[in-house]
């Protein structure tokens, strides 16, 4: 088994590691790792997580508010699209201003 304990930090060769990175499998003392997220990782991949985060969070901000836009696109012409259809649908006599006359009422 690769035991730890038999590992030498991956910056410090004569320091004996006490932790291995995740990320970059490598082993390394305390004083290389930080804890990150409830993991702990080397400063190496640290830094690099750090530098990449922003960016994908902008993009995943920039891709919501383009899904947000999109839904509301496409509710409005949904909700244009079925009045529109509605109005389609309703039979002439509305049109003629004669749906609220009962005819059965009038044949008496
Ligand atoms: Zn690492
Ligand atoms: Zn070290």
């Amino acid at each position: 088994m690769n035991s730890v304990a038999h590992q030498r930090c991956f910056n410090h060769a004569l320091r004996e590691a006490v932790a291995r990175c995740p990320d970059c499998t490598r082993f390394f003392c305390r004083e290389c790792v930080t804890e990150h997220d409830d993991r702990v990782l080397c400063t190496a991949c640290l830094k690099r997580k750090r530098s990449t985060d922003p960016a994908k969070r902008r993009a995943l901000l920039g891709l919501k508010r383009i899904a947000q836009l999109t839904m509301g696109i496409l509710m409005a012409w949904f909700f244009f699209f079925l009045v529109g259809r509605t109005l389609m649908e309703l039979p002439e006599s509305f049109h003629e201003g004669t749906l609220w006359k009962v005819p059965w009422l009038e044949r008496r």
